[in-house]
């Protein structure tokens, strides 16, 4: 039985990827920071039926004996590390916080892989969120990074830590340059699932109005499901590369707007409202991503619409609000 080590098991990415594993058969372990209970930590998993079956192992990124010990005990054959303060906005508030967990914490994933389990297949989550105000149209593995945020500057230290460790060592490790990628497991303070909660409950009646920030930013958005699927095929090639997972599609933040509120029968002008707050101080104007190699390697082609995505996240929200009293 194949064994995998998750971290961030608990976020969007780490519970699919982890009921993906799951079916497969592998022996999955999930990284664990607790702070206090493990039940609403949990909550993801528990959504896909798969709490329970992944074994919860106590370990933080930013404690390197940690890492050290709990490879060299689960000896994964495969290491998934999805753990990151991954908020943008946050990141200008909490800038050291962000490098410590998302850069320097990748480094100590690199040094427990090539000090107790160097066998180990590594795949390291990065972000189009590197490429900033990017000079092309569409962006590839050869595109220049530009990052516009410490979340991002952040992103790209790990990401060429990645490439070292593979180039310095021999280490099977490969770098996934995830475009944004949503589901009904989404964090509320992300922008598509903000405002499909937002549109479920302004019809439902639960408020009138959602405030936002720029609605002209575009994105390539594509279904978290599909996303993890790519992650794992990359650990399964024969040789360790990186790849750029994306639609090719992009939307703007009023897009998904209409698209949403469309879904619950209203119009997005009559309740979306432009608020400084969730401005940012430096914004990516558009990601587009070209997935071409991972077409063509991977045989990975995203399987999921923006549209039923966004209806799927509607409909989740929809259930969610009408069970609160
Ligand atoms: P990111 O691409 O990883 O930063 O993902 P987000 O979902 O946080 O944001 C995507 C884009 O939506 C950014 O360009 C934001 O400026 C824009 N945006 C506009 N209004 C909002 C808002 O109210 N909340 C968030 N999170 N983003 C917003």
């Amino acid at each position: 039985m194949a064994r995998a080590l998750i971290t961030g098991v608990t976020g969007q990415d780490g519970a699919y990827l982890a009921a993906l594993l799951l079916s497969k058969g592998y022996e999955v372990h999930g990284l664990l920071h607790r702070h206090g209970g493990s039940e609403a930590v949990e909550d993801r998993l528990r959504r896909l039926g798969c709490k329970g079956d992944v074994q919860m192992v106590d370990g933080n990124l930013i404690d390197l004996s940690s890492l050290i010990r709990l490879l060299g005990k689960i000896q994964p054959d495969e290491i998934y590390n999805l753990a990151a303060q991954s908020f943008v906005r946050m990141s200008w508030d909490q800038p050291l916080l962000t490098t410590q967990v998302t850069a320097i914490g990748t480094a100590n994933m690199l040094e427990a892989l090539r000090i107790a389990a160097p066998g180990a297949r590594y795949f390291q989550a990065s972000s189009s969120e590197m490429f900033g105000r990017a000079e092309t149209p569409s962006q590839n593995e050869e595109t220049r990074f530009h990052p516009r945020s410490p979340y991002a500057s952040a992103k790209v230290f790990a990401h060429c830590l990645t490439v070292n460790y593979r180039e310095s060592f021999g280490l099977f490790t490969c770098n996934g340059i995830m475009f944004n990628h949503d589901s009904p497991l989404r964090g509320i303070e992300f922008v598509l699932r903000k405002i499909t909660d937002g549109a479920a409950r302004i019809s439902l009646g639960r408020a009138t109005e959602l405030p936002m920030g720029n609605l002209d930013a575009r994105r390539d958005f594509g279904h978290a499901r599909d996303y993890v699927r790519a992650m794992w095929l990359m650990l399964q090639q024969d040789k360790a590369d990186d790849y750029v997972i994306a639609t090719g599609r992009a939307a703007s933040i009023r897009d998904l707007c209409r698209i949403a509120f469309a879904h619950v029968g209203l119009d997005y002008e009559a309740h979306v409202t432009i608020d400084p707050r969730f401005m940012r101080p430096a914004d990516v104007e558009i990601t587009i991503g070209d997935a071409t190699r991972a077409r063509t390697r991977l045989g990975w082609v995203p399987e999921t619409s923006l549209e039923e995505m966004i209806a799927e996240m509607v409909e989740a929200d929809l259930a969610k609000w009408r069970a609160r009293a």
